[in-house]
């Protein structure tokens, strides 16, 4: 008998094993939350055969996926407690925000294409998750009304760590980025809130990101010269 949840299930697992586990992605808290949220669930038909294929996969509004390696190792990057609340910047397909959910209280995700707010809820509300909010705006800013966080990912590239991104910090909270002065290739980068002015940075190596674009990221004609034409 052919039952794809089941195939889903098990491709999941290998995923998880191949592409986590042997390249070092150890925090137990992330692995569970990857072996349980289902990728293929954010991605559209097209594309479902492919949902744990190591790489990004396209998404609407021209954006992507994160790869499931990149989205663990910032995950873990963060070090989660439990307690935590988390702010996310690039919402996208809700994916990310979904596997942060299951080690966090709460998720605070932004994304500023609507029609991809509204794609994350159709996603997120059909597996029935409730401590995520999804807000509608420019993530360069923060979003002030739920400041501080304990821990802030941003899932886009921008050319430094937004001033407001480091206010909304608590003291001891953790920031993951992708910062780069050029478009598409960027430095995965963790800061830590170390006081009230004293942050510590530590660079993980490079990435390559969508672009940040907002008042605080790039600016949106220079990005879409970059961005694939439709
Ligand atoms: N975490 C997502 C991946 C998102 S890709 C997932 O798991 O699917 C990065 C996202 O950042 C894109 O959806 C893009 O539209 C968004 N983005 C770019 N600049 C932004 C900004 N200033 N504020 C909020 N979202 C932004």
């Amino acid at each position: 008998m052919y039952d794809r949840d089941f195939d889903f299930a098990v491709m999941r697992a290998t995923m998880v094993m191949a592409q986590l586990k042997e390249r070092g992605i150890h925090d137990t808290a992330v692995l569970n939350a990857m072996n349980i949220v289902p990728r293929e669930r954010f991605v559209t038909e097209p594309y479902k055969a492919y949902a744990y294929k190591d790489g990004p996969l396209p998404i609407p509004a021209n954006q992507t996926i994160s790869q499931p390696y990149i989205a663990a190792l910032m995950i873990s990057l963060l070090n989660l407690n439990p307690t935590d609340r988390v702010l996310e910047i690039g919402a996208g397909s809700g994916y990310a925000a979904a596997v942060i959910s299951h080690i966090a209280r709460h998720v605070y995700a932004v994304e500023r294409h609507a029609a991809l707010v509204d794609y994350a809820r159709e996603c997120l509300t059909a597996l029935s998750y409730k401590n995520i909010t999804l807000l509608h705006g420019d993530g360069t800013l923060g979003w002030p009304q739920f400041a501080p966080y304990d821990a802030i990912i941003v899932a886009a590239g921008g050319p430094a760590v937004p001033p407001a991104l480091r206010d909304q910090l608590v003291i001891g909270g953790r920031l993951v980025m992708p910062v780069g002065h050029e478009q598409r290739k960027q430095r995965l980068v963790r800061l830590y809130r170390l006081g009230q002015d004293e942050f510590s940075e530590k660079d993980y190596g490079p990435v390559a990101f969508v672009p940040l674009i907002g008042a605080k990221g790039w600016p949106m004609r220079e990005a879409r010269k970059s961005e694939p034409r439709p």
